[in-house]
Formats: structure tokens, sequence, C-alpha cells
């Protein structure tokens, strides 16, 4: 008798991680085993949902009594190792379920069910037709090219509705496969390479050596704007792109990097790949599936980019590593700089930390030599730093609505006529940041925050910051019924600008902020009407202050340097110096030396002092000092839990409830509960409690078991924020 050469093998059972907030994983029934991280479809609930089978380690919620059958398994498209352990870190690390980290490593998983978009064209006529109908037939037979029905609906103007109805009729049927866009076009032009400074090359020869030791390694790069940081790590980049590898560049504000865009094609050729918020569907599946492949070499993006599932990461650049944006505070609350460094390692990868302005973080990591240091000492092309003056408002004698000081003025109008380009710092949107009642002083307060809402005048609007809330301004106030009694109370952007106006009524003045600049396109344009000197003043927030370079521009204004320093925040002084810095950075790039004014009530602060004299060192020295003597970070860790509810008593009971049980012990200590200094945000009422531990103790297990003994109720929220970076 001969045997079965079929023999059919009994179904086995498979562990699948679905990209929700649930931690555990949910059994599966299927033909064969598959290796652990592979792309897999099941039905879930009601809904058909992509996952990954997952050696689980987390208990699945429930176990179905007789299992399900996976839809489609993905044979061989498989997160790789790195990328699953690098999930489980940052779970445990952020105390976040395994599913909520996997949403953000498979954003668009669905890339793999085709390689390419489906083109749809005229089969037949429709039994039925309608003038819709006739409109996208007509459209079809003056452009017989297929198209995707993303573009048939753009283009022809139909709905989507009725081109679905017609692809199910067989009226429209697919004719071809439109292969994903390259996301990155090849070599476009001659690459330029500089010729490094011997400081460069002494930076760059040391990341090298790391690259080719595959061991893992964490430089900080540092030197002031324009020492040619950016130049040292491209060397370092087209080491990886020599040898084979992939790179990831990690940019604070990747909108606003047009300028750095463009000299990466000037020195590279060819345009890297990019990965943010703004990417369009396609290009995003694109992106994705051709990252897992391996088919990209350098990936440039947000702090998102972070955890896309790189096959064969060897390099992580993280530029401004000191910058906020970094911190991701909602849903998942991560640093990406941090997670930058945990991403490298679990790779064997060398991760490099740029900064003019180093975090304490990372000065302390290379003082302990947990961080190599590579030091660039000047400007290149002895450019000079800009001199710093401090203008002291206690002794200017202003009227009601004159931000700009004399000195200020009488300097921007001397760069006017040396036919220089100015620019004016305030890190404030909108006209003003307060509107008062003059007869009985009520101030416009948002109905869902707890904070005053910003006059915008040039959408005429009354707006919140956080949470997005529109409203105009009354004629009448509400408390006292006094018409026309509200007036507007400091100074924003469009105030200054309004200012200016004033005394330079001929020259182009630009405002400057994500009010005005709302794409990327827009951006682009405005960076580009500034190099060709078709604007004089830019009037900006921090969004101008980042990595641009202007030749002409040879003055910065900075119209309140005092408006980061008050505040709850442990790092006021640190974050004022870095974003001070950095506008001031600004001025000056080229042969003509720059100017800063600083306009400030506090000349005597450190910050203020440290920016005159260049000083960083000592300004960072003495910042040290303080926190050391409370044990906060970097000496110390901290986390942050915080409660929010829709009411105020129960937010408040819970959060005491929760204080009574914290476990007594000499690693950790409770400070709060506090109501939060944004006590009242979208609706929701908040309170803080803080817990800080030695540098050398881990607080998640500490905190996971204090929240399981301590249940919430279920009207009340709670966030879990491990070394926040703000205290909002
Ligand atoms: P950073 O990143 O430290 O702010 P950049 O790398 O942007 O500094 O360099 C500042 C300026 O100097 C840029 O315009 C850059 O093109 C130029 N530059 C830096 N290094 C070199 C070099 N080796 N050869 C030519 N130009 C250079
Ligand atoms: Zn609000």
């Amino acid at each position: 008798m001969k045997s079965n050469p079929f023999p059919v093998n009994p179904p086995v059972k498979l562990s699948v991680l679905l990209p929700l907030p649930l931690n555990g994983a949910f059994d599966y029934e299927h033909s064969h085993l598959l290796p652990p991280g592979t792309l897999v479809k099941v039905s879930f609930g009601s809904r058909v949902r992509y996952g990954i089978t997952w050696e689980g380690e987390g208990k699945p919620s429930t176990v179905p009594k007789t299992l399900k059958p996976i839809i489609t398994a993905f044979e061989g498209v498989q997160l790789p190792e790195a990328s699953l352990k690098f999930l489980t870190w940052v779970s445990d690390y952020t105390m976040s379920a395994r599913g909520q980290i996997l949403k953000m490593i498979l954003p668009t998983p669905e890339a793999f069910e085709a390689c390419g978009e489906q083109l749809y064209g005229i089969a037949k006529l429709p039994q039925r037709m309608t003038a819709q109908r006739q409109k996208i037939l007509d459209f079809l037979h003056l452009n017989p090219e297929p198209l995707s029905i993303s573009e048939l609906v753009e283009k022809s103007g139909v709905s989507k509705g009725i081109i679905n109805s017609l692809v199910k009729e067989e009226v429209l049927s697919l004719q071809g496969v439109r292969p994903w866009a390259a996301p990155h076009e090849m070599l476009q032009t001659e690459p330029e390479k500089p010729q490094l400074s011997s400081d460069q090359l002494v930076a760059a020869e040391e990341i090298k050596k790391s690259l080719d030791s595959h061991q893992f390694h964490t430089f900080l790069l540092e030197g002031i704007t324009g020492s040619g940081k950016t130049e040292v790590y491209f060397e370092a980049i087209d080491h990886v792109l020599q040898k084979g590898g992939q790179s990831l560049v990690l940019l604070p504000e990747i909108s606003l990097s047009t300028q750095w865009l463009q000299r990466f094609k000037k020195r590279f050729g060819f345009q890297p790949a990019l990965w943010h918020s703004d990417l369009g569907k396609s290009e995003r599946k694109a992106t994705f599936r051709t990252i897992m492949e391996g088919g990209i070499p350098i990936i440039v993006g947000a702090r998102s980019a972070l955890f896309l599932p790189f096959p064969d990461l060897k390099l992580i650049i993280v530029d401004e590593e000191h910058d906020g944006s970094y911190k991701q505070e909602e849903g998942v609350i991560y640093n990406g700089r941090d997670m930058a460094v945990v991403r490298a390692r679990l790779s064997g990868a060398t991760s490099v930390l740029a900064s003019a302005t180093p975090s304490l973080e990372t000065e302390l990591n290379v003082q302990s030599k947990k961080y190599g240091h590579l030091q660039l000492n000047s400007r290149y092309g002895g450019a000079e730093l800009p001199e710093v003056k401090l203008i002291d408002l206690r002794k200017v004698k202003r009227n009601g609505s004159e931000w700009i000081s004399p000195a200020l003025r009488g300097a921007l109008q001397q760069t006017m006529e040396r036919g220089e380009q100015a620019m004016l710092f305030l890190n404030r949107r909108g006209y003003a940041p307060m509107t008062l009642c003059r007869s009985c002083g009520d101030r416009i307060m948002c109905p869902y925050c707890s904070v005053s809402l910003v006059q915008h005048k040039h959408q005429s609007k009354l707006l919140c910051h956080h949470c997005g809330h529109v409203s105009r301004l009354p004629s009448t106030c509400p408390s006292c019924q006094e018409e026309e009694t509200y007036c507007a109370i400091g100074p924003g952007v469009e105030r200054i600008y309004e200012e200016v106006k004033t005394f330079l009524p001929h020259h182009r003045c630009a405002l400057l902020t994500s009010d005005h600049l709302t794409s990327s396109q827009k951006i682009a344009e405005q960076i580009q009407r500034i190099q060709n000197h078709e604007v004089d003043v830019l009037i900006g927030t921090q969004m101008m202050a980042k990595g641009h370079h202007f030749p002409l521009l040879t003055l910065v204004g900075i119209v309140d340097g005092d408006s980061a320093l008050s505040g709850s925040d442990l790092r006021a002084s640190e974050k004022s110096f870095q974003l001070l810095h950095q506008v001031a950075g600004r001025s000056g790039r080229e042969q003509r030396r720059g100017q800063v004014l600083l306009q400030t009530h506090q000349p005597e602060h450190p910050v203020m002092q440290a920016l005159v004299g260049h000083d960083k060192a000592q300004f960072a020295a003495l910042e040290a000092e303080q926190r050391m003597m409370h044990g906060f970070p970097p000496f110390g860790r901290l986390a942050a839990l915080i409660l929010s509810g829709r009411k105020e008593d129960e937010v408040q009971k819970a959060a005491r409830a929760l204080a009574r049980t914290f476990p007594v012990t000499d690693k950790a200590e409770l400070l709060g509960p506090t109501p939060a200094p944004l006590v009242y945000l979208r609706g929701k009422h908040r309170w803080r409690l803080l817990v800080k531990t030695a540098k050398d103790f881990a607080p998640q297990p500490l905190l996971k078991m204090w929240l399981a003994h301590t249940p919430l109720p279920p009207s009340v929220q709670i966030q879990i924020d491990i070394d926040p970076y703000s205290f909002f």
C-alpha cells in the first residue's frame, strides 16, 4: 500500500498580537507554524484586523473556545527581530500596552496587500445610466489611461460611492497595477562632497570606526550652530551607504526642513525617503513596505519614524537632540531621543545625538563615559558668533502698546539702511495673549481649559491654543454688560508686526507662524522668498528658530526673553537657554557679523548672562548643581501621573486615594497630589502626582504594583508619563 504523499498535518495554534490597546495576544488556528512577527489577518470581534504572530508572554484577555482560523498569513512578511524587541522594550518602559506599540510599528499593514495601486478603466456599459455615471464614463472616454479609484474621484469630480458601485457592477474593471512610486529618486545630480575641516574629519572618523565595529555606541556631536555638524553626520551616512545598511535621521520639525533637504540633495545627489504625518496615503504605503523589505537606505523623519521596521539599521542621527518636539505627550508618551538610543542598541547600531546646546541628560551621559564626545569648536569658514546685547526693559520707558524698545528699533532701522535682513522673535502666536474688559476686568477664558483665549487678528477670532476652541470677540461684556470695552493685553507676533509697520512702513515684513504658513508647501515658498531677499523683516515664533540659514540676516531681536523662564517647569531655564541660543544663532551666519538684541526684565539671570558671554559650560554647571541638590533629572528620575475626569471632586478624591496607598520605600518619594498647572484642559479637571526616584531605581515595577492596588473609579483616567519633559 502506498503511503499518502500529502500527509495532512493537524492545525496548530498561533498567538496573534493586535494593534489595539491590549497587552495580551489571542489564539488562532493555522495550518502550520509561522515565525514570530509574521503579518497576518484575522477576524476579531466583528472586524477583520491585521496583526502579527507573537510569542506571547502576556496572557490573552479572553481565550476563545473554538479557535478561529487565520484569514491570511503573509508568509515571509515579518517584523525584524529588533523591532519585536523594541516593541516589548518601549511597552515596558512607557507602561503602555503591547498592542499600542504595535500600532506605531505597523502604521499601514495594508501596504502588503498588493504591490501597488490598482488601476481601473471601462469594461462595459452600465445597465442603468445616471448623470453622474455618464460623467465618469465621459471622463474615461477622454482620458483612457486607467487610474486608481482615488485619482478617479479627484480628477472626474464623481463621488467614491458612485465609482465603487460601477466597480461592483463590473462596468469599471481592474486593468493593471501601478507599482508603488519609488520612495526616493535615485541619483539625479553628481554628489558634491565637501572637504572636511580637521575637526570635522576627526569626528567623522570616530563615527565611522564605530560603524565598522558593528557594536552599539552613542556619540554626542556637539558644536555651536554653523560649526558643520550636519556635514559630519552626512559623512557617516555616506559611509553606511557605501558599506550597505540603513540610516535614519530624526529631525525635530520635518516640515521646516526644506533647507536641510536641499543640502542633502546637493551632498548625495538624490532625495531621501521621508516619514512624517503629512505624507500622502500611497507614499506612506510605498515607503513603509519598501523600508521593511530593506529597500530604503536613508530615511528622514519625525520621531514616529523610529518605529518603522528597519531590517538592517546601522546608524541613527538625532539632530537637535535637546529639542522638546522629540517628546510625544499623547497616547504612548515617550521621548524619541531616548528611544532612538534604545533602538540603536537593539540593532547594534551607532547613534549620534547632535546639538549646539545638549540636554543635561546627554551631558551627564558624556561625563559618565556612556556616550562618546565629538566636538566642533568654531563656526565653519571662520564666521564669528553674533554679539549678544541685553536690553534692560526695567529701564525702558514705553507707552501702552509698544513692545519694541528704542534701541531695538534703532538697530532695525540701521539694518534696513545697510540692506540686510532682520528677524524679530516672540514665541507667542496671535495678536494678544489676553483680552480684558476695561470696565470690570473680566478676562475672556476658554470654556474648556483654564487658560485665556488668544486674540488672532488676522482671522478675527479668539482661539484656545490648547483645545482649538474658537469664538468671536463679544461686543458686550457678559459680566458688566458694558459695550465695546474689551481690550487686548500683551503682544503676540501679529501685534509686533503692526508695530514694526509703524516705523518701517516701506519695508517688506513677513509673519512666520503656524497660523500664517499652514502647509509645508507654503513654508518652503516663504523660505525661498527670504533667501531671495524678497523679505526684509521676519517676525516669527519658534517656527523660525530652527536650522535656517539666511546669509543676509544680521540682526535678531528677541522681544521677550523672559517668556519661558517663569512657571513650574523644572527645565524652564534650560529650555529658555536652548531656544534663545538657537534663535540667536540665526544671526550672522556668513561674512557679515551678526547682532542679537535681547529684551529682558532679568538681565542678571544666569540664562541671560550665559547668552551674552557665550558661556554654555558655566550655565550648564550651575543648572546641574541645582538639579543634583534636589535629586531632579538627570540625577534622579521622575514619573508623572496625571489623573483627569469630568468631575472635579472625583478626580481630587482619586488623586488623594492614590497618594494614601503610595508604598513606603526609601527608593522613591511622592510629590503631590496637586492640581495640575493646567487644572482644566479640554473639559477635564486634572490632578498630578509626581514620583521621584534615585537614578539607579526603575520606577515602573513600583508604579505597576501601586496602581494595581488602588483601582481608579471608571470616571477618572490616568496618564503615566515616564521622564516627564513638560509639566502642564
Ligand atoms: P551645524 O549643523 O553645526 O549648524 P552646518 O553643517 O549647517 O553646521 O554648517 C554650517 C555652514 O557651513 C553650512 O552652510 C555648510 O554648508 C557649511 N560647511 C560646513 N562644513 C563645510 C565644509 N567642510 N566645506 C564646506 N562648507 C561647509
Ligand atoms: Zn481650550
